[in-house]
C-alpha cells in the first residue's frame, strides 16, 4: 500500500520525523487504520496518547469527526474517548492505556 504524508504546520510544529503507523485492537487484533504520528526522534516514536481525527490516512474509522468515542469496529471495545487538543483545536481521542497497539510502516524525514 502506497500512502503520502500529510505536511502542514502540525507535522512542521513536531519535529523532524513522521511515521506511518498501522493501528489495531490490542483485544481482537482489527485493524483501525492507518494513521501519521508526527515527532520523535529517528529510533523513538514517543508515546501513542492521543490520536488527531486528521491524522487518519487509509481506512479511516467511519464518522471520526462525530463519533464521541472511539470503538474497535469488530469487537465494539471502546479505545478512546473523544476531546478537543485545546492547543491547537483539533479533534483528538484520548487513548485508554493498552486499548491499541501499532506497527510502523514508513518513516520519513520532515523537511
Ligand atoms: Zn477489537
Amino acid at each position: 500500500m502506497r500512502f503520502s504524508f500529510k505536511e502542514d504546520n502540525y507535522s512542521q510544529n513536531r519535529g523532524k520525523y513522521s511515521r506511518i503507523i498501522l493501528i489495531y485492537c490490542r483485544k481482537c487484533k482489527q485493524n483501525v487504520g492507518y494513521y501519521q504520528k508526527d515527532g520523535g526522534t529517528k529510533s523513538y516514536m514517543g508515546q501513542l496518547r492521543r490520536l488527531y481525527a486528521d491524522r487518519f490516512l487509509k481506512s479511516m474509522p467511519k464518522n471520526i469527526f462525530k463519533d464521541k468515542e472511539l470503538r474497535c469496529s469488530k469487537c465494539k471495545e471502546i479505545l478512546g474517548t473523544r476531546i478537543t487538543y485545546e492547543k491547537e483545536k483539533r479533534i483528538a481521542f484520548r487513548l485508554y492505556v493498552g486499548a491499541v497497539k501499532d506497527k510502523i510502516v514508513e518513516i520519513r524525514k520532515n523537511k
